[in-house]
């Protein structure tokens, strides 16, 4: 029986690991964090992550906790409104429940917390066979996947050539327990826009309880540095003339909890894997925040997959699989990566115009 490695305990590394568990694979993940670390803020499950929970058998215990997104609202920052339309199998749901859920179906055995990646053991022939971490501890296994995220140094020890950049796009997301607030948006997201360009708030609710709020802009256009004041003062500066909910938001956020998210981007790689060590989700794509898909993507990378192992017999080389899963998705993530830099552009330049607009979101 084959052993799968899997670095990174994310929504890429669990939702590929369910698929191998089931096929009978003797599947680990070693996840850098311990179990109980912050699991994040809140993420915005797409039509196509919510096709693959759907798959999983997942779908009925996601809408427990997701919040569903009917209508989008876009409106300028002095209260005007640009459109409204209906949107369906969109979801606002927190990351830690994602990942609660995802877990659920794999036991306590499977996952090694505070286990970080440090680097493979090679044979002869250049493929790896184990995996030493940092705290000394050493797994052998049959193949390896990094699912190590955005910043994944998997990627890096397989493409040196290939590295992220940062982009001008930065975000400052913040979380509030409010029942109320989650009510009053009646499963509403709205994006908020300034007309001059390069600055806008979405917000949504991401649970009965919660409601998660980004504001997004062009960091050379603004200079601050990260902490509690000077992300409230900031926030308070830029944003005390906006329309609601905006106004409400800034009184009710608790912004030490805030989370500032430097955006990034990456070309293409030339494959998703060498040998025998495959990358999925962040770690093999990187998309502009716009497009939502890092979640999303993630979840059809470890079913993609899976499904490729599930599909071949066991004689099948695992490189003829990863290579497969290459042709599969390469194309999908293509369109994504793409797709993000045109409406990152468009944030980045548009002068917004009343009866001319673009508004640069995914939907
Ligand atoms: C702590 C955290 C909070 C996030 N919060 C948000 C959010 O609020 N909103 C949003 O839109 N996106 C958020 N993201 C990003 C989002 O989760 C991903 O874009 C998306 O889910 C893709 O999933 P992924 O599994 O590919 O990557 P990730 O979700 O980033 O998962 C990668 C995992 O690999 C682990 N890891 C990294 N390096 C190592 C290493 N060397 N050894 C072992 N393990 C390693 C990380 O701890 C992480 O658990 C967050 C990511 C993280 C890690």
């Amino acid at each position: 029986m084959r052993k799968v490695i899997i670095i990174g305990g994310g929504a890429a590394g669990l939702s590929l690991a369910i698929g191998l568990k089931k096929i009978g694979m003797t599947v680990k993940i070693f996840e850098k964090r311990e179990k109980n670390h912050n699991n994040g803020l809140a993420l915005l499950l797409l039509p196509n992550g919510f096709e693959v929970l759907k798959k999983m058998g997942l779908d009925r215990e996601i809408l427990k906790k997701a919040s569903p997104l009917c209508n989008f609202v876009s409106q300028y920052s002095n209260g005007k409104q640009i459109q409204s339309k209906p949107m369906s199998n969109l979801f606002g749901v927190k990351r830690s429940d994602v990942l609660e859920i995802l877990r659920i179906e794999l036991s306590n055995e499977d996952i090694f917390y505070e286990h970080e990646f440090s680097h493979f053991r090679f044979d002869e022939y250049g493929n790896a066979i184990a995996v030493q971490f940092t705290n000394g501890h050493l797994e052998k296994g049959d193949f390896f996947i990094g699912a190590d995220g955005v910043h994944s140094i998997i990627r890096k020890s397989l493409f040196p050539n290939n590295t992220i950049s940062k982009t001008n796009v930065t975000e400052i997301v913040s979380l509030i327990k409010a029942p109320d607030l989650s009510k009053k948006l009646d499963n509403t997201f709205i994006k908020t826009i300034c007309k001059a360009g390069a600055r806008a708030v979405g917000v949504l609710p991401c649970s009965p309880k919660d409601i998660v709020w980004f504001f997004q802009f062009d960091e050379t256009m603004i200079n601050f540095d990260q902490g509690c004041d000077d992300i409230r003062s900031f926030l308070i500066h830029q944003l005390s003339s906006w329309t609601s909910p905006v106004k409400e938001l800034l009184i009710r956020t608790d912004f030490s909890k805030s989370y500032l998210w430097k955006t990034h981007d990456l070309n293409s790689l030339p494959a998703y894997h060498r040998k025998n060590i495959a990358l999925i989700g962040d770690a093999a794509h990187v998309f502009a925040t716009f497009t939502s898909q890092g979640l999303n993507a993630a979840l059809e990378d470890g079913y993609c997959l899976a499904n490729l192992f599930a599909t071949r017999t066991p004689q099948t080389p695992v490189s003829k699989i990863f290579e497969m899963y290459f042709q599969q998705r390469n194309e999908t993530a293509e369109n994504y990566l793409e797709y993000g830099r045109e409406l990152k552009n468009q944030f980045l330049e548009t002068q917004y115009q009343i009866g001319e607009v673009t508004v640069p979101m995914a939907f």
